[in-house]
């Protein structure tokens, strides 16, 4: 592959690093630095004024078609402002809606139903979420169960969505249910945009082990589901499902925030060194191991994106990406666990002096063990490790399944 950017890619990126460099505020993703930056500023304002900024750019959604509201952008440009994004530490609004309501809805919604959800996914007001995941139907979606009878002009919805990201916030939801229960499981389902506020939805929040409530159980009672809210057809739910995969999708962000995470850590032994307690052996063996991983996880990512920049669609590349970032993102914690020991813990040292304001006992502000706690999220979510390595064993190595 060329590693270079063609002229129009490198004018490109230098647009994408100029908007950062003009409109971010410096210091902004950095542990210690990021919490003095807030002090009498309003965070909030800062990502509404932030969203508007990114949404004139079509930045949102920059893998929408120019006419709705995205920028259009090639596979390759794309690829360079995640990247780019990811290597500055800025925000990037989305989610579900930008990421896949949206896409989903260009491709196979009514006209109506642009111009009812569209706006609100790219000016931010609308959040979504995913209801695809049932207790029993992760791996193995095309299980569900939850059940969607149609009534005359509306569909009763019945049955339980699990793991639901964000739905404490959602006022939108896309929502997988079985409208054919005779059907082969993959042709019975169907593809509903439904609205958070139904009577009959009740969400209760799961607390993961970091402490945060990131998902939820989403249950529905008799939920009336106006048939305006079926997205194409009836029983086609799976095929959409499966289509809107198409932008790029080489995991760069995950790789680059690696990266940055590494530099942290390099940064607090460097440090160390500075004030006299040079690094063990073991620790710069550690560090060295993670760095060489980190590049390996940037090659695989740049592999995919070059598929998709041929027009290819990547299989088992796109999920060797996945899998190896994921599971780098642990190994980075664990590492920078053991180089920070127990003061890796401390969120925050409260004794004032210089040796607060140096932040000596807290250096990064007990992030490695949130990164350590959150990073066993990312090995489950949009398919397991063992469903990647799976994929990687039966396409990639053209091994038998079983
Ligand atoms: C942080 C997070 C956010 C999520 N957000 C959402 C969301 O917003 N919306 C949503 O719909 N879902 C969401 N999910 C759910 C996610 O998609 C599922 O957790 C995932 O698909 C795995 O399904 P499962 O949890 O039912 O596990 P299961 O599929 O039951 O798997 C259990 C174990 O068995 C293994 N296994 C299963 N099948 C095989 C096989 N064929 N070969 C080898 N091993 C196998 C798995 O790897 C796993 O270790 C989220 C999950 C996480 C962790």
């Amino acid at each position: 592959m060329e590693f270079r950017d063609s002229p129009e890619e490198a004018a490109f990126r230098q647009e994408v690093r100029d908007f950062l460099a003009r409109e971010l505020p410096k210091g902004l993703g950095r542990p210690g630095e990021e919490e003095e930056l807030w002090d009498g500023i309003d965070r909030y304002g800062f990502y509404r004024e932030w969203t508007k900024k990114l949404a004139q750019k079509g930045w949102i959604a920059p893998h929408w078609p120019k006419e709705y509201g995205g920028a259009g952008l090639t596979v390759m440009q794309q690829f360079i402002l995640n990247e780019e994004f990811a290597r500055a530490r800025a925000p990037r609004p989305g989610g579900v809606g930008v990421n896949y309501a949206g896409p989903t809805i260009i491709l196979f919604g009514s006209e109506e139903q642009k111009r009812e959800h569209l706006p609100g996914i790219l000016s931010g007001e609308v959040i979504w979420c995913q209801g695809f995941s049932e207790p029993e139907a992760g791996s193995d979606l095309a299980s569900l169960k939850t059940r969607a009878e149609r009534q005359g002009d509306y569909y009763l919805v019945n049955g339980q969505k699990i793991w639901t990201s964000g739905a404490q916030f959602a006022h939108r939801m896309i929502l997988l249910a079985r409208t054919d229960p005779d059907a082969p499981k993959h042709k019975g389902i169907s593809y509903f945009l439904v609205d958070m506020r139904s009577p009959g939805i009740t969400v209760r929040p799961l607390y993961n082990m970091a402490g945060a409530p990131g998902f939820n159980q989403v249950f529905f009672d008799n939920v009336k589901v106006p048939r305006k809210d079926l997205l194409g057809e009836e029983n086609m739910g799976w095929y959409y499902a499966t289509k809107t995969l198409d932008f790029e999708r080489s995991s760069i962000g995950a790789a680059m925030a690696q990266q940055n995470v590494l530099e942290d850590i390099v940064a607090v032994v460097r440090d160390r060194k500075k004030a006299g307690a040079p690094p063990r052996r073991e620790v710069l063996w550690g560090l060295a191991d993670r760095a060489i991983e980190a590049q390996v996880a940037r090659l695989l990512c740049y592999r995919v994106v070059t598929l998709q920049a041929k027009g290819l669609v990547p299989n088992y590349e796109a999920s060797t990406a996945k899998l190896y970032a994921s599971e780098l993102a642990q190994r980075v914690a664990r590492t920078g666990l053991k180089v920070l020991g127990l003061y890796g813990l401390l969120d925050r040292q409260r004794k004032a002096g210089p040796e607060a304001a140096a932040n000596r006992w807290a250096p990064l502000r007990g992030r490695l063990m949130r990164n350590y706690l959150w990073s066993v999220a990312a090995t489950i979510a949009g398919g397991t490790s063992e469903i990647q390595r799976n994929i990687i064993a039966v396409r990639g190595l053209s091994l038998p399944r079983d």
